[in-house]
């Protein structure tokens, strides 16, 4: 594999099967044109089966072996997940639930990172296996353990003490914090950072909670990857941010600790919305776990294929299948798998092979490109974790309502950036911020420049609650925003059963939208109204509006629409910010556009059990033939890729 090509591969546990196996799954992973398998996250108990007792030898041969058949490695770290016997001796390691009862030993994670004998631990064997394969030529990546963050909240008296000397790091003095977070509701006041309690149900210290543990996980990467660029220098590092629902650790801070962002990918359950937010403003993104088939879906023909495109197209240099094969035991023992339990060659195989051979064929044509967005979707960890300990509505963290407006713009763009509110929002047209529950000076500040800039923006209700503590403001919704918004927001309720209907001139497209959830009373100051409610108490009241500023505007939507009112909104923003449809494309076809100097490839995914026609216009070949391709028929359930002969950037 070059350096420059796409990463295709699978994750390998050599250590779930007898040695003799391993020849026969590398010859089969050869055939199948996989040129990378990723190994080692849980691998403690195979390298230690007792203590001191380390043996590596196992994982060099596996290397070895995969290596003679063209095969890389991206070894993984493997700390989090130790082996019984730790447990037993050192059990100080688990971690404590708020109720002060350790968790159970037979799940995974259930370590606390800032347990001191954990941490010594950790570091003896994490350091051993850097230390030990640092050298070796067919590593080609390094991945920082699994999930970092995931199950690791520790509630003991030395981790309480822990934050609590984070809390005083970071207010000074009490005094300091008291008037950060308010005082006397509900008689707290503290005197002393030993005052502050266990996170359980008090909004601001469950917020600081959440970002000293984000802290805290980043810190376990950081030692880690700071070993490996001084042990093994020039190879790249990366980690697996989880599932888009997973709000244990802010991404973009666990980020700065690696090279290149990773993920996990179950489509089913995972919206395109999280490669393009995983990727953020970074070239690219490896898909560290792609989903082959899980246990509840019924995985169509050639599906798995279609969703590792659908994965290359939105960006990701990287397709790891997870797994190679289903594990015979263990709690995953009905999970994703390509082979089944017996090994044996099946359908997932085929697809596995098909795009193996692709990817052999035109890797190197795709590396070098990204996708290039003028429409970006923002939201962020602090908004959500906000959202989640405010006791208001802790169902309405902001990635639904994200996946709508991805969804709607991806049927006119081909291709959406997704990113922290904090990040550099100049080359943008239409920024779209669902829900964005925490406003700081930051991201007011960026906010307003973008749109005196000339910038499109989109808020929705739900914005500008709370400052980065977590507090209200004095000071009307959407708070910081009011002003850029032109409107002040006097009551916000989530009422779960709430249904209403829209009436629009402006937009005739809303029309009828149905709202739902939320229906904000929005009183305009200099906004003009697009679309109003057209019943209830709120009748006439303007339910969405249009705030012209500098050169630019911002739309506030004060209800949550349903797909079809996303839609309409969507296609209006898009006028109003000048960006038109890309390609007309039938229902069932994504197009996706990956970019870089010399030319442009595009990606069509027809999803539909039908034979579908896209009229592409000139210059376009296929990337397999060769053959010029103004019209383009793509088969049912494949996709086809064109490349621009003349583009120039
Ligand atoms: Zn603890």
């Amino acid at each position: 594999m070059n350096a420059h090509d796409v990463k295709y591969g699978v994750q390998y546990y050599p250590e779930h099967w007898p040695q003799e196996r391993w020849a026969v799954d590398a010859a089969m992973m050869q055939r199948a044109g996989i040129n990378v398998v990723r190994m080692g996250e849980f691998a403690w108990s195979a390298y230690e089966p007792r203590e001191g007792e380390i043996d590596f030898t196992w994982m060099e041969d596996a290397i070895r072996l995969l290596g003679k058949h063209g095969i890389q490695t991206i070894l993984c770290t493997c700390s989090r997940t130790p082996p019984p016997w730790l447990y037993r001796k050192y059990p100080g390691i688990l971690n404590v639930q708020p109720n002060g009862i350790p968790h159970e030993k037979d799940g995974r994670y259930r370590v606390a990172l800032l347990h001191d004998v954990f941490i010594e631990h950790a570091r003896r064997i994490d350091g051993g296996v850097i230390r030990h394969f640092a050298g070796h030529d067919n590593i080609v990546a390094w991945q920082l353990d699994n999930e970092i963050g995931d199950a690791n909240d520790c509630h003991c008296p030395h981790c309480i003490e822990q934050f609590q000397k984070y809390l005083e790091a970071k207010y000074g003095t009490p005094e300091k914090l008291n008037e950060a977070w308010g005082e006397h509701f509900w008689s707290f006041r503290i005197d002393t950072f030993k005052d502050v309690p266990t996170p359980v149900r008090h909004p601001q210290v469950l917020l600081e909670y959440r970002r000293f543990m984000s802290h805290t996980n980043t810190a376990f990467a950081r030692w880690r990857s700071d070993l490996i660029r001084q042990c093994a220098p020039g190879k790249q590092i990366t980690t697996n941010f989880q599932n888009i629902h997973a709000i244990h650790t802010d991404c973009h801070e666990l980020a700065t600790a690696v090279d290149v962002n990773g993920m996990n990918h179950y489509p089913s359950r995972t919206p395109e919305l999280a490669i393009d937010y995983y990727r953020g403003k970074r070239d690219t993104v490896w898909a560290l776990e792609q989903h082959t088939r899980l246990r509840d879906v019924d995985t169509p023909a050639g599906w798995m294929r279609l969703w590792a495109w659908m994965t290359i197209a939105h960006g990701a240099n990287a397709i790891v299948h997870f797994r190679w094969r289903q594990c015979r035991w263990g709690a995953e023992q009905f999970c994703d798998g390509i082979l089944p339990h017996s090994g044996e060659e099946n359908r997932f195989y085929g697809d596995l092979t098909r795009m193996g051979r692709e990817v052999q064929s035109i890797g190197h044509l795709i590396a070098p490109t990204r996708p290039r967005a003028k429409a970006a979707i923002l939201f962020s960890y602090a908004s959500r974790w906000g959202i989640a300990v405010s006791g208001l509505a802790r169902d309405l963290g902001p990635v639904h309502e994200a996946k709508m407006f991805h969804q709607a713009l991806a049927r006119v763009v081909t291709a959406v950036d997704a990113m922290d509110p904090h990040e550099d929002l100049s080359g943008y047209s239409l920024v779209i911020a669902p829900r964005l529950w925490m406003v700081d000076r930051a991201i007011a500040a960026s906010l307003t420049q973008f749109v005196e800039n000339g910038g499109t923006l989109c808020l929705t209700t739900g914005t500008g609650v709370v400052d980065e503590y977590g507090k209200g403001f004095d000071e009307p919704r959407p708070g910081r925003l009011h002003a850029l918004a032109g409107i002040k927001v006097s009551d916000l309720a989530h009422q779960p059963n709430l249904r209403l209907n829209l009436r629009s001139s402006i937009v005739p497209a809303l029309e009828g939208a149905v709202g739902e959830q939320i229906a904000d009373e929005i009183h305009p100051l200099d906004a003009e109204t697009v679309a109003t409610h057209a019943s209830g108490w709120r009748q006439g009241l303007p339910a969405i509006t249009l705030h012209r500023k500098g050169k630019g505007n911002v739309v506030y939507v004060g209800t949550l629409l349903q797909q079809a009112g996303i839609n309409a909104i969507v296609d209006w923003l898009c006028q109003i910010s000048g960006i038109e449809q890309s390609f007309a494309r039938p229902e069932g076809v994504s197009i996706y556009e990956r970019f870089c100097d010399q030319y442009k490839l595009l990606f069509l995914v027809n999803w539909t059990d039908a034979l579908q026609t896209v009229e592409i216009g000139k210059d376009w070949q296929d990337v397999f033939t060769g053959e010029a391709l103004e019209a383009i028929q793509i088969p049912a359930n494949d996709l086809r890729i064109t490349r621009h002969s003349t583009y120039e950037s």
